[in-house]
């Protein structure tokens, strides 16, 4: 299967020499669900550029249950402190869902921002907005009730995956919204009455992502806006829509 960077939304906004400098200097690889392409407090020594794939990013400290921050496709970028020049992430970066993507060192990350304003741009615009995506998550884990960021996690999966029925087991739901499986069990019950979504053995379908969108909390909509944010504030924007 060839890989085309250009399906990386973030990449896709770059001019043709940054794009092929990054290109030269990284390596495709396959995400593998399960996969921890980030361990918090070790050296960082790649960012990850999907093509493909779903990747969550979870806090976890101490004997805390772990909880996604975020969920990260094709529309960013994994490892995002090494942007910055940094070397150690907080939290972990787990594939949940298979793909592909361009490995690049945490060094060639860095001195490409450096060097190339549209990437410079690209990233900065990228981190801002996790940074609100992060934000939003600490007020939707302390104020929004588990059916609406059950709600919340499922649309923005499907989203990145691009499909309404997909494989997700209750007890990672349980680890990436930090509850316990039998408080998944009720909240999931309670939308297959309401026949907004169908689920068995791991199997998940929804069935009416309108009437699910109506449970989430607003914690999607701001998602989908920082996740989009990237592009549309870019200067070349209209360049990067598909054609
Ligand atoms: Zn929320």
């Amino acid at each position: 299967m060839k890989h085309t960077l250009q399906h990386n939304q973030l990449v896709g906004l770059l001019d043709k020499d940054c794009h092929d400098r990054l290109l030269k200097h990284g390596e495709w690889v396959r995400l593998i669900p399960g996969q921890q392409l980030i361990t918090p407090e070790e050296s960082l020594d790649y960012a990850y550029f999907p093509v493909g794939g779903v990747v969550a990013l979870i806090m976890q400290q101490a004997n805390d249950k772990p909880i996604a921050l975020a969920l990260v496709g094709l529309e960013g970028m994994v490892g995002l402190v090494a942007a910055l020049g940094v070397q150690l992430e907080p939290y972990a970066a787990n594939v949940l869902s298979p793909g592909f993507a361009l490995r690049v060192s945490a060094k060639h990350v860095y001195t490409l921002k450096a060097k190339h304003k549209h990437f410079c741009r690209a990233l900065d615009t990228y981190i801002a907005g996790i940074h609100a995506r992060f934000a939003q998550a600490a007020v939707c884990y302390g104020q929004h009730d588990l059916q609406q960021r059950l709600a919340w996690l499922l649309l923005t999966y499907s989203q990145r995956v691009s499909a309404t029925e997909f494989v997700m087991t209750q007890a990672l739901l349980a680890n990436l919204l930090g509850v316990r499986r039998s408080g998944i069990n009720k909240a999931a019950s309670s939308l297959q009455d309401a026949q907004i979504l169908h689920y068995s053995r791991g199997q998940m379908q929804l069935l009416n992502p309108v009437a699910l969108l109506e449970k989430a909390c607003q914690c999607y909509a701001m998602d989908t806006l920082q996740s989009g944010v990237v592009i549309a504030q870019h200067p070349h924007a209209e360049d990067a829509k598909p054609h």
